[in-house]
C-alpha cells in the first residue's frame, strides 16, 4: 500500500543522476535512517551532529577499502525535499564507484527507490500536492523554453492555489446544504441560493478559463504538430531541411540521441514543433488526393498547423481547390509558395484572384490587369492576402534559404503565443483537463436543480462531486492506482 505508514518508516536509496559516466555521481537517500546509515559508512565528520543544510568532504568505506572521495550534503527532515531526512552523496562519476556505494548501503539497511518515490513521499508528506508532483516530473521533461515555462508554473503552484480557493467556497456551501438536510422537514435555508448561484458562475468563469487554456498549455508543453503538405516535389523535404539545418544544433542537443526522429523537431522562438509523418503525403499525393486516403487525412486531422506548400508552376484553379479544402479542414494553415525565383507574374496574378475568389471577391477585367501589373513590380517579396484576411500567403525558396525567416515568423504568429500572457495558469494536463470538465458538469447540474426545492439532496451530492473532481486534481483525493499511474512515469531517483 502506498500510503501505509510502513512506506515511510524505509529508508530509500537511488542514483539522482543520470546513470553512466560523468563528473560526478550524485546518490540519494531519504527515510528516517538516512543520516545513519551513511554515517556507518563514512569516515569524516560525526554526520549524527551536524546540523541540516551542510556540506562534508570525507571518504566512504567498505570495510577497509576506500570506495571514494566524496561530498555528503545533510537535510534535516522536515527541512528536506521529502520533508524526511535526506542525505546526498557527491561521488566521482563513475558507473563502479556508485553501484558499490548504492550495494554497500543497501547491505547496511537501505532498500532501492522506486520511480517517482522521492517525490511521491514530498507529496506524501505535504511538501507538494499532486498537481505539484507531477510538474516535477514535467519540469525534468521540458525540452524547450515553453513546455519549461507551463511546468515551472504548475509547480510553483499557480494552479495550485486557484483551485483551493474554489474548493474553500464550495465547501462552505456544501456544509450549509448538508446542515439544511440534517434539518430534515423543516423549511429551513441556511445556504442562500442567491449567493451560491453567484459563486457557480463566478467558479464556471474560473473553470472555463482554465479548460480553455489546455489547448495551449498542451501545445507549449508537448509541442506543436505540424504538417508540410503540397504536391509531389513541390519543395516539401527541401523546406523541412532548410528549416532544420538552422535549429538543428538546438534540437539535437535537446532530444539527446535516443530519437530516431530528430530531424523531425525543431525550435523556433522557443517552441518546439514535431513535423508529423506525412511520408504518405511527402512522397506521393496531394492534399486532395489524400482527401481519400483515410490514414494520411488522418495524419493531417493530428496537425495544429499545416504548412501549404504551392509549386509557381502549379495550375492556380487547383490551388484554390486545394485551399478550399484546407479552410473546410478547419486546421490554421499557411500558405507557402516555393521556388519563388520561378514565380513568372502570370503566376502571381492568377494566384491574386484566386485570393479574391475565396475571400468573396470578383475581380473586374480591368482592375485584374492593373493588379498584374502592379504585382510584377513586386515579385518577389510580394505578399498578399489570402483566403480569410488573416493569411497573408509567403514567398519563398527553399532551395535558396530565401524567406526562411519571414517563414518562420509566421508560423509564430500563426500558433498565437505571443497573445499569452506569461503570468496566467495554463494547464497542460489531460488528467487535469478531464477533473476540471467533470467538475463543470457537476456544478451545471447544481444550477439545474438549485431553485427546486424538492431537489435540495441532489445539491449537496453534486457539489459534493465538484469537490471531488477538484480534490483529485491536487490530490485531496487519490486512490493507490492513481499514485501508482503517476508515480510509476518518473525516473528513479526523483
Ligand atoms: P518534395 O517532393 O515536395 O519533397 O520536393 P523536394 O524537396 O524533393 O524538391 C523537389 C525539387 O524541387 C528538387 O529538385 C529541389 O531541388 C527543387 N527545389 C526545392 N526548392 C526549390 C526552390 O526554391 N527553387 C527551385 N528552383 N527549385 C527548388
Amino acid at each position: 500500500m502506498l500510503n501505509s505508514p510502513l512506506h515511510n518508516s524505509e529508508t530509500i536509496i537511488a542514483l539522482a543522476t543520470p546513470s553512466g559516466i560523468g563528473a560526478i555521481g550524485v546518490i540519494r537517500l531519504s527515510g528516517p535512517d538516512a543520516i545513519s546509515l551513511v554515517n556507518e559508512v563514512f569516515a569524516g565528520k560525526d554526520l549524527s551532529i551536524q546540523p541540516t543544510h551542510t556540506i562534508h568532504f570525507g571518504t566512504i568505506r567498505d570495510g577497509n577499502q576506500i570506495l571514494d572521495e566524496v561530498l555528503i550534503s545533510l537535510f534535516i527532515g522536515p527541512k528536506s525535499y521529502t520533508r524526511e531526512s535526506v542525505v546526498e552523496i557527491s561521488t566521482h562519476g563513475s558507473a563502479f564507484i556508485i553501484e558499490s556505494i548504492i550495494k554497500l548501503l543497501i547491505r547496511k539497511g537501505a532498500r532501492p527507490a522506486n520511480p517517482g518515490e522521492f517525490t511521491l513521499r514530498a507529496f506524501l508528506n505535504g511538501q507538494l500536492d499532486l498537481s505539484q508532483a507531477e510538474a516535477v516530473a514535467d519540469l525534468i521533461a521540458s525540452n524547450s523554453q515553453a513546455s519549461h515555462q507551463v511546468a515551472m508554473q504548475q509547480m510553483r503552484g499557480g494552479f495550485s492555489s486557484e483551485l483551493q480557493y474554489l474548493r474553500d467556497q464550495l465547501i462552505n456551501f456544501a456544509s450549509m446544504i448538508e446542515l439544511e438536510l440534517d434539518f430534515g422537514e423543516e423549511d429551513v435555508e441556511f445556504a442562500n441560493r442567491e449567493d451560491l448561484k453567484a459563486l457557480i458562475y463566478q467558479i464556471n468563469r474560473i473553470l472555463h478559463r482554465l479548460i480553455q487554456s489546455f489547448e495551449q498549455g498542451n501545445v507549449m508543453k508537448n509541442g506543436v504538430p505540424v504538417v508540410i503538405a503540397g504536391k509531389p516535389n513541390v519543395g516539401k523535404s527541401t523546406l523541412l531541411n532548410a528549416l532544420l539545418n538552422e535549429e538543428r544544433a538546438i534540437v539535437s542537443e535537446i532530444a539527446g540521441t535516443t530519437r530516431d526522429t530528430v530531424e523531425d523537431e525543431m525550435i523556433i522562438g522557443g517552441l518546439r514543433f514535431r513535423f508529423i509523418d506525412t511520408a504518405g503525403i511527402r512522397d506521393t499525393v496531394d492534399i486532395i488526393e489524400a482527401k481519400g486516403v483515410e490514414r494520411t487525412h488522418e495524419k493531417i486531422k493530428q496537425a495544429k498547423l499545416i504548412i501549404y506548400l504551392v509549386d509557381p508552376e502549379q495550375n492556380v484553379e487547383e490551388i484554390k481547390t486545394q485551399i478550399t479544402y484546407l479552410i473546410e479542414l478547419g486546421i490554421p494553415f499557411l500558405t507557402v509558395v516555393n521556388k519563388n525565383d520561378l514565380v513568372s507574374a502570370e503566376f502571381e496574378a492568377g494566384l491574386s484572384v484566386v485570393s479574391c475568389q475565396l475571400s468573396g471577391e470578383e475581380l473586374l477585367g480591368d482592375e485584374l490587369s492593373v493588379v498584374s501589373s502592379q504585382l510584377s513590380d513586386l515579385i518577389p517579396q510580394t505578399s498578399f492576402l489570402i483566403p480569410h484576411a488573416s493569411n497573408p500567403i509567403i514567398f519563398i525558396s527553399a532551395k535558396n534559404k530565401i524567406g526562411i525567416e519571414e517563414l518562420k515568423s509566421s508560423i509564430l504568429e500563426k500558433v498565437n503565443l505571443h497573445k499569452i500572457n506569461t503570468d496566467d495558469v495554463l494547464i497542460s494536463n489531460i488528467r487535469h483537463l478531464e477533473a476540471l470538465q467533470k467538475t463543470e458538469e457537476s456544478l451545471n447540474r447544481v444550477l439545474l436543480n438549485i431553485d427546486n426545492p424538492i431537489t435540495s439532496d441532489f445539491l449537496a451530492s453534486d457539489i459534493k462531486q465538484a469537490l471531488y473532481f477538484l480534490g483529485e486534481i491536487t490530490g485531496q483525493v487519490t486512490t493507490d492506482d492513481l499514485l501508482e499511474t503517476i508515480f510509476s512515469k518518473f525516473c528513479i531517483g526523483k
